[in-house]
């Protein structure tokens, strides 16, 4: 058998499973895997608040790949090939059991991230992959005839391998963003994705921690929209419909420098017609009760009394002395309520990047560069990205792992 060179560069989910799928398809292939930090797979073990989030239990690649907004339509054949079917049972296989929670996230049963960390670690070496820590790969050159790659390493020395896996991670000043371009690979610019929005606005002032079940937003001015909880913070909104909004809008939001115009329904089962005639019955059946101490259209008691403020009325009113234009006022604040939003924070640290190496270059079947051949891309130094709930490590293994296969044929 021909012994075949690897080198895969990046120490996390995509580089992990790109280099044990090589080296366990092909034991003829040296796989040697290079991480520039001392902490292989650092984003593993904080991720999903120290129990990582693995993947997410949906398992028709088609509705999978729509929690994309970039890399749906390569991610779909990829899926259809490697899912989180095959995740659960990849993990399961190196006994490691995961979980489901109720919105479909899955997690391992320990609820410990290390788990997961240390069934990687143990994998590698079982498949033989030599693992470089603190060495990072500053440069690569084309051998001449195609013969493969030589590498330069940040500990000065250099190395040749015949395929070259690049799983460098979205941070911009990585040198692997460096090396694709030199391969003629375009890069979208990198641009946060997942974050929550600052408010400073005196109807949300002091309810960091309420919650809304279901509220509809939408950024004023554009197609974005999204349906799901949302939470009101110390800066602001947060909650899956934020984060999606954020994750969908990625690039749009950054261009306007994240001050924008969010419309809110906090209860889309009304719109501002049928909230006014609700709120005209509540008035007719309780005259008495004051306006505050309960909510007909089902919004939490501290956020209503915000809103009835906002509306013009005292909080004290009772409903007799509402008059109809305060309560068309106050149907508004409910169902059609703006808040200008000036910037944007981390959630709860997560992040992932939006852009990346220019999806249209690489062949998906293979993770193979369309423009260098021998050189492959996983993981998040792509231009693709998911949405919170396991997505984004589930895009990290399907494209290492193809990657990893392809480089050992
Ligand atoms: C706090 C946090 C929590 C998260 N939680 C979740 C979650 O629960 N579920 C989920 O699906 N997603 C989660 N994500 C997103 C997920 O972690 C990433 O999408 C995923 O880690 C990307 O994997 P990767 O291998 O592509 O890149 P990375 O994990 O970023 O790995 C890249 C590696 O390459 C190394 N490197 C960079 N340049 C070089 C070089 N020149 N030479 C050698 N090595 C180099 C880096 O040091 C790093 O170790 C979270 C993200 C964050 C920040």
């Amino acid at each position: 058998m021909i012994q075949r060179h690897i080198g895969v560069v990046g120490g996390g989910a995509a580089g992990f499973f790109g280099a044990i799928a090589c080296a366990e398809a092909n034991p003829a292939c040296i796989v040697t895997l290079y991480e520039a930090t001392a902490h292989p797979l650092a984003k593993v073990k904080v991720s999903g608040g120290g129990r990582c989030n693995v993947t997410h239990s949906c398992f028709e690649p088609r509705e999978l790949a729509r929690r994309y907004p970039r890399g749906a339509r390569e991610l779909t054949g990829a899926f259809s090939r490697f899912q989180p079917r095959d995740t659960v049972a990849w993990f399961e296989a190196r006994g490691v059991a995961l979980k489901t929670e109720n919105d479909g996230r899955m997690f391992p049963v320990t609820d410990n991230s290390q788990t997961i960390v240390d069934c990687l670690l143990g994998a590698a070496r079982q498949a033989g992959v030599k693992l470089r820590l603190q060495c990072g790969v500053k440069s690569v050159q084309r051998l001449p005839d195609d013969a493969g790659f030589r590498l330069t390493l940040t500990t000065g020395e250099t190395t040749t391998v015949d395929r070259l896996l690049l799983a460098t991670g979205g941070n911009r000043s990585n040198a692997g963003f460096t090396v694709a371009q030199q391969f003629g690979h375009t890069i979208e610019p990198p641009v946060p994705s997942l974050f929550t929005f600052h408010i400073d606005d005196p109807r949300l002032r002091e309810l960091a921690g309420v919650s809304v079940e279901e509220a509809a937003t939408a950024v004023t001015g554009t197609p974005l929209k999204e349906r799901g909880p949302m939470l009101v913070t110390h800066w602001g909104l947060s909650g899956p419909a934020v984060l999606k909004l954020s994750a969908w809008g990625a690039r749009l939001l950054a261009d306007r420098a994240y001050r924008f115009t969010l419309r809110v329904n906090w209860s889309p089962r009304f719109n501002t017609e049928t909230a006014r005639a609700e709120l005209e019955r509540a008035r007719a059946a309780e005259p008495r009760k004051q306006v505050t101490t309960w909510c007909p259209l089902g919004v939490p008691l501290r956020l209503w009394e915000r809103l009835v403020i906002a509306a013009g009325l005292s909080p004290t009113a009772p409903w007799t002395s509402v008059p109809n234009a305060a309560l068309r006022a106050l149907a508004a604040q409910v169902t059609e309520a703006d808040f200008v939003v000036s910037g944007k924070s981390l959630f709860k640290e997560e992040f992932v990047t939006c852009g990346g190496v220019r999806l249209a270059e690489v062949d998906f079947r293979t993770m193979q560069s369309r423009l260098a051949p021998g050189l492959y891309f996983g993981g998040e130094m792509l231009d693709l990205d998911g949405i919170t709930g396991g997505f984004n490590f589930q895009a990290a293994w399907t494209t290492g792992w193809h990657a990893g296969r392809a480089m050992a044929e």
